[in-house]
């Protein structure tokens, strides 16, 4: 049974069909299914977002100083974070959003021991911003937050795989799925579950990673429950 978690969800779950943006309807269906799933369980929840919805610094920035085109993807997460705070308190659940970068009219400063007396009050905690420094994806972030908030668990919510795959099973009909995998293995056959610095983070601290389907009904409720779902990531 978890006691904390950390839930990353790409930037991409709150665009609709064109995969850019913010749909108002995309995100409060998402913020639903998880208030929903929260309902009745003890478990204290904190979000990390990712902006690739708007802007990634290696792909949209090409030509840019690098640093520059980071932040401007880490300008995107706080957008996120402030569209799935509103949808996640129409939902019914109160939720903080705490940006890694001072942004004070629009969300919380980070400050870990705020965010855990959030999480204890029962409070949803959004991390934005990312790690607040160029030259990292919000893999990181989620790795680090849990750390720093000592959550059991990265949950990586992905869409239509339910897990990871010795190949891609969108043009491998033969690829199976693990049930469990070391971050040892996961590193050595660059399996694609996160960034290298982020599972690197997640093996040298021996931090669980669970990668799941988060539109497969009742997932979420389970995981949630400690219920094994997905592929789970272990020392
Ligand atoms: N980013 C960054 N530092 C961080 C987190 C994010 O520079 O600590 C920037 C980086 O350019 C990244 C973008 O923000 O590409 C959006 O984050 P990410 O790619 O992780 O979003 P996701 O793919 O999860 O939607």
């Amino acid at each position: 049974m978890f006691k904390r978690v950390l839930l990353k969800l790409s930037g991409e779950f709150l665009a609709g069909e064109e995969g850019f943006g913010i749909s108002p309807d995309t995100t409060a269906r998402l913020a639903r299914l998880i208030v929903d799933a929260l309902q009745g369980s003890e478990v204290e929840l904190a979000i990390v977002i990712g902006g690739g919805n708007f802007w990634r610094g290696a792909r949209n920035g090409v030509g840019m100083d690098p640093a520059t085109a980071d932040y401007i993807g880490m300008l995107g997460t706080v957008m996120n974070a402030m569209a799935l705070q509103d949808a996640m308190e129409t939902a019914g659940r109160p939720t903080r959003v705490m940006s890694a970068i001072p942004m004070a009219a629009v969300a919380e400063p980070y400050i870990r021991r705020r965010a855990m007396r959030h999480l204890e009050k029962g409070r949803v905690v959004i991390f934005g911003g990312g790690n607040g420094a160029p030259f990292f994806t919000t893999d990181t972030t989620s790795t680090l937050r849990a750390l720093e908030i000592g959550a059991d668990v990265v949950l990586m919510a992905k869409n239509k795989v339910d897990g990871v795959y010795d190949s891609d099973p969108q043009k491998n009909p033969d690829a199976s799925r693990f049930d469990t995998l070391t971050h040892h293995e996961v590193v050595e056959r660059r399996l694609e579950v996160m960034d290298a610095t982020a599972i690197t983070l997640c093996m040298d601290k021996g931090l669980p990673i669970v990668v799941f389907d988060l539109f497969q009904q009742g997932n979420l409720e389970r995981l949630f429950q400690g219920e094994r779902v997905g592929t789970l990531i272990h020392t």
